[in-house]
């Protein structure tokens, strides 16, 4: 089956590195039209407008102010004329156990969480118009298992996500809009790279796959969720961590 995403407008929150850039890649090879909004979107912009520039527009801001979520809607309907997909992907990680600082708490909730939120209300806002859209929310692994080295801000934050997917999906069904969250293992991105070499290679030898993910692995199951055939599909969670956790 074709994925039936061309001419989609996406828009990408931290869509300049990691996952949120092998995402923009992959839905700009099936014919989408891409905005990334992220703190610093510029190189990315260069490498993916260097591919087709009439299709690509990144909006600089931070997602965890409400006006600035709701600006990069209205600047990707500005510039496209709509929007079909969101991929929510801007997020930080958090290692610093509970005697994290209040400011640490609450800067994690505020952009993996109320972030997440902004962004995909204003973006159903504007899907329910048309009657289709797809949202796609990262949550975690940590959600599932307490998080490994993770502390307790980015624990609660991705399993918040969980809960306000599949609250979002009972909102935006009766709109033609999809919501879905993907729990992702561990991946090689920017994010994880601090992690130290010797707990990467152990998490590698847990793996039943026996290899740690990719941002492309993580793109993949994107391009399936946000196509026509995943189009009965709400409110999941969909595990890919090459069954590191398996529920
Ligand atoms: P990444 O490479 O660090 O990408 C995240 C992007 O979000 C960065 O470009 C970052 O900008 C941007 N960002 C951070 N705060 C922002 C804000 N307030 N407003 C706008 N953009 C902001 O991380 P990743 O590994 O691709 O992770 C993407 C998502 O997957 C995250 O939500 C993460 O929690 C989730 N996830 C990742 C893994 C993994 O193993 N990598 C596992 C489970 C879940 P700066 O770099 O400039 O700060």
């Amino acid at each position: 089956m074709k994925t039936g995403l061309e001419n989609k407008v996406v828009l990408i929150t931290g869509g300049a590195s990691g996952i949120g850039l092998a995402s923009a890649r992959a839905l700009l090879e099936e014919g989408c039209r891409i905005v990334l909004a992220d703190l610093r979107p510029d190189a990315a912009l260069a490498e993916l407008g260097a591919l087709r520039s009439q299709d690509v527009h990144a909006v600089t801001g931070d997602i965890s102010v409400p006006d600035e979520a709701r600006r990069a809607v209205r600047e990707t309907v500005e510039r496209f004329g709509s929007l079909d997909v969101l991929v929510t992907s801007a997020g930080v990680y958090e290692t610093t156990g509970v005697e994290m600082s209040d400011e640490e708490w609450e800067r994690t909730l505020a952009i993996n969480v109320s972030g997440t939120f902004m962004c995909a209300r204003a973006a159903i806002a504007e899907m329910a118009r048309h009657g289709w859209g797809r949202v796609i929310t990262l949550s975690s692994m940590a959600a599932h298992t307490g998080g490994g080295a993770a502390g307790p801000a980015y624990v609660t934050s991705k399993s918040a996500i969980l809960g306000l997917t599949k609250s979002l999906a009972k909102h935006a069904g009766p709109h033609g809009v999809t919501v879905n969250a993907i729990l992702p293992g561990f991946i090689e991105t920017p994010m994880t790279d601090k992690i130290a070499a010797g707990d990467q290679e152990a998490i590698r030898a847990m793996t039943p796959l026996r290899r740690n993910g990719t941002a492309e692995d993580i793109a993949a199951v994107v391009v399936m969720l946000a196509s026509e055939g995943a189009r009965f599909i709400t409110g999941a969670q969909i595990n890919v961590n090459g069954g590191l956790v398996m529920d």
